[in-house]
């Protein structure tokens, strides 16, 4: 027997990733699992934990790039009714990580509650959001966050309170295994105010996206006070192809990808572009899409 037999009414063999990532590409993950409910979560986490058997934690997919042969281990889903629940008390809003934030950020916006606009059309999940930090136009989701219940490598589950959460570029301290949810101190406003604040980010956004595309994704972070994008056109890369991946001719620091793309063409384009913008900048570009 398996050690995760008793977990077969939700936890699957050989699931293709692509149909979990934004990107949809890549190959499949040993072991998947969509638990429905956080003591089914903290049952699967314990007894991964004992078979040593490493665990990874899927939101929106969003920022995840999975290598063609595939993903070793447990890969959880956090998906479905019990992860995604969004909540509004006056002006605190509470989100399961689960949740598209998305979803967060226009349920707050029609509340009348201000303080998540700049983060509309960020693709992902609360959780992922929380992880990484996801920021636009001067604003992140750190600056809101008032706490966040984690769930521990041990299946425990902990309050983080806002004293003790750091969020910078990029990144949080928020790196439990699994976060459950998160909770945001926001400001009223009038709803009309906000939409058309949003509007606004949202035509910025759409110019610089290659939204026509099958898919496309940030490649790096912006190294500080520089913009990557910049960095990649200055090094003539605007336009390069490898396979059926290709540097966007709108903003540099997006890639495009066609049908049939693989990982691997998405690896090679990344580090053809790492080497030229450090030959031509001296400039290590850091990746801010994450490779499984
Ligand atoms: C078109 C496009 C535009 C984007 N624009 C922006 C932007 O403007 N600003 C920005 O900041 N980002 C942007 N991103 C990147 C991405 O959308 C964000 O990083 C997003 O917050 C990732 O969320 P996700 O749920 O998809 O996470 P995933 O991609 O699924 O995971 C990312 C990381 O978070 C971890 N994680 C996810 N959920 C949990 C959880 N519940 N508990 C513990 N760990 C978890 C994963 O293990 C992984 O390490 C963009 C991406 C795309 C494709």
């Amino acid at each position: 027997m398996s050690w995760w037999s008793d977990f077969s009414g939700f936890v699957r063999e050989n699931e293709p990733m692509a149909k979990h990532t934004w990107l949809a590409m890549g190959g499949r993950s040993e072991l998947y699992a969509e638990p429905p409910t956080v003591d089914d979560l903290a049952r699967l986490v314990k007894a991964a934990g004992q078979a040593a058997v490493p665990i990874r934690i899927l939101g929106g997919g969003s920022n995840i790039l999975v290598r063609d042969e595939g993903v070793s281990g447990l890969v959880i889903h956090l998906t479905g009714e019990a992860f995604e629940q969004i909540s509004i008390t006056d002006q605190s809003v509470t989100a399961g990580a689960g949740a598209k934030l998305g979803h967060l950020v226009s349920q707050s916006t029609a509340a009348g509650l201000s303080g998540l606009e700049t983060l509309v059309g960020i693709p992902g999940t609360v959780g992922g959001a929380l992880r990484g930090n996801a920021s636009a136009q001067g604003g992140d989701l750190g600056q809101c966050t008032q706490d966040a219940t984690v769930m521990t490598d041990q299946g425990d589950i902990i309050k983080r309170p806002r004293s003790e959460l750091v969020f910078s570029y990029g990144k949080s301290n928020l790196d439990e295994l699994v976060i459950l949810s998160g909770t945001f101190l926001l400001e009223p406003a009038a709803a009309e105010e906000i939409s058309r604040r949003m509007q606004q980010i949202w035509i910025v956004k759409k110019k610089e996206q290659p939204m026509a595309h099958q898919s496309y994704a940030r490649m790096f972070t912006d190294p500080r006070g520089m913009d990557a994008g910049e960095l990649i056109d200055q090094a003539g890369l605007k336009g390069t192809r490898i396979g059926a991946a290709e540097i966007s001719d709108r903003d540099a620091n997006y890639m495009i990808t066609d049908r049939g793309a693989t990982s691997d063409d998405v690896l090679k384009l990344i580090n053809l572009v790492r080497s030229r913008v450090l030959d031509r900048a001296d400039i290590e570009l850091e990746l801010e899409l994450e490779v499984w």
